[in-house]
């Protein structure tokens, strides 16, 4: 088999959401003009996910944000730069030795190289009664549609599972007047993302918000009658009523193809720190992707808009002649009631956290995580000024002393120029 020049490169992306569509995007910027072809399971043109368990569902009125507001790109960007947008496509094998696709209806599509791009699917519950009409799981727009309509007759609301997305939701329905009940096996909220003084931040403003938190208890049962959710049984024995129950247990791989495919997986399709499976025609990128990464100390999957567009423009580059590391600083944000939390850099294995308040600004701190002296994340609460620096500095490799990053007059940018 002759091999394509970068230019001419046919690339076919399995995956059309945050990662696959900016993959195509990213390929054209980089001047690759071969055949491109975007392959989308669902029915949607590519759109956005975090809107799904925010404003989507918080909206007033249902025509306020619809699909138009979701999608990434007006209809007309994928024909005019020849990407083929295949909706309703889902890639079922890879014949790795001819180089091709195979999709659900038998067609087999040809690549010199393939990326996959293919997300995650919400994990389930282990316990029984999920299949209970009223219980719900979020991830895709079709998700989103039928939990914003259940929550304008929903009587009492449980979410099982503190983090992000539980969390969101939860906000989202006690705004709207519901009483909410929150389960949790941990002992706090998002415990595996932030640290303990974010946490303890948020429980109490969900707790002002009128949300009933319950950490250290495991849900034995889905409750239900007639077909239709009633509540929750933990192991303890207690029973929580509910007709709408909400289950954020986190997410696991899609990874079914890549494996069998014979690509190496392990909570995740396995990739190097370019981005390569272990067929050098095959990457992986977004949330099904397990990498090396500079900003820890194992491979990892991520699962954030940051990181699924970042290591697209990656691999886009790469292709295109520019190889190099995927060495871009983590960051994240969730939004929750009146709270904005923004991540930057991974809060893994650190050993000190120094909070940096703003008396001026009351309810605005950011926690900086230390490993020894090295700072290695910054979590700020309705403190967008601290995110953006705690990204230049993260980025640019600079420590600030804890005494620094505590007080709030101490400019850290400047400190960081001036080490430089
Ligand atoms: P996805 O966007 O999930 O796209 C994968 C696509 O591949 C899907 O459309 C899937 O149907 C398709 N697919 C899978 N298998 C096949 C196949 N065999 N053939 C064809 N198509 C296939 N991140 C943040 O940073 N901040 C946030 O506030 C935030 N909020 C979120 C809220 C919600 C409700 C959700 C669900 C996610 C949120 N995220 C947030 C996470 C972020 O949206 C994901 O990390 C991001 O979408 C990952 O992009 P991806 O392309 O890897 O996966």
């Amino acid at each position: 088999m002759t091999e394509a020049k970068p230019a001419d490169l046919r690339v076919v992306i399995v995956g059309a959401g945050q990662a696959g569509h900016q993959m195509a995007a990213s390929i054209r910027e980089q001047g690759i003009s071969g055949d491109l072809i975007l392959l989308g399971e669902e029915a949607y043109p590519p759109y956005q996910r975090p809107p799904l368990s925010k404003a989507y569902l918080s909206a007033e009125n249902p025509e306020d944000i619809g699909l138009e507001d979701l999608a990434f790109r007006p209809s007309a960007f994928f024909a005019e730069r020849n990407i083929a947008l295949r909706l309703d496509s889902r890639a079922k094998a890879i014949d790795r030795a001819a180089r091709q696709v195979i999709l659900e209806s038998g067609e087999a599509i040809p690549y010199d190289h393939l990326v996959l791009a293919t997300g995650a699917r919400n994990r389930k519950l282990s316990a029984p009664g999920a299949a209970f009409d009223g219980v719900v799981q979020l991830r895709g727009l079709d998700d989103a549609f039928d939990l914003r309509r259940r929550l304008l007759t929903a009587k009492r609301v449980a979410v099982i599972g503190a983090g992000f997305i539980g969390l969101e939701c939860a906000a989202t329905a006690a705004k709207r007047g519901l009483p909410v009940t929150v389960v949790e096996t941990a002992d706090r909220v998002m415990a595996r993302a932030v640290s303990p003084e974010i946490s303890s931040a948020f429980e109490a403003a969900h707790r002002e918000a009128g949300v009933d938190l319950r950490f250290g208890v495991l849900t034995a049962e889905i409750l239900g009658a007639d077909g239709k959710a009633t509540g929750l049984r933990l192991r303890d024995g207690t029973t929580i009523a509910a007709d709408l129950v909400i289950i954020g247990v986190g997410v696991e791989p899609n990874q079914d193809l890549a494996s069998a495919a014979g690509l190496a997986v392990d909570n995740g399709v396995v990739v190097d720190a370019r981005l390569l499976t272990s067929d050098p025609a095959i990457s992986a990128i977004g949330d099904c992707a397990r990498f090396p990464s500079p900003w820890a100390d194992a491979p990892l999957r991520l699962e954030s808009v940051q990181n699924a567009a970042d290591q697209a423009r990656c691999v886009a580059a790469r292709l295109a002649g520019a190889v190099h590391d995927y060495v871009a600083l983590p960051w994240f944000w969730s939004d929750q009631g009146a709270l904005k939390l923004q991540i930057a850099g991974l809060s893994i294995g650190y050993d000190q956290v120094v909070l940096r308040r703003h008396p001026s600004r009351a309810g605005s701190f950011s926690a900086f995580c230390y490993r020894g002296r090295r700072l290695i994340s910054v979590e700020s609460v309705n403190a967008v000024a601290d995110h953006m620096t705690a990204r230049q500095i993260l980025a640019a490799g600079f420590s600030p002393t804890p005494e620094q990053a505590a007080d709030s007059t101490v400019d850290l940018k400047a400190l960081a120029k001036a080490a430089a």
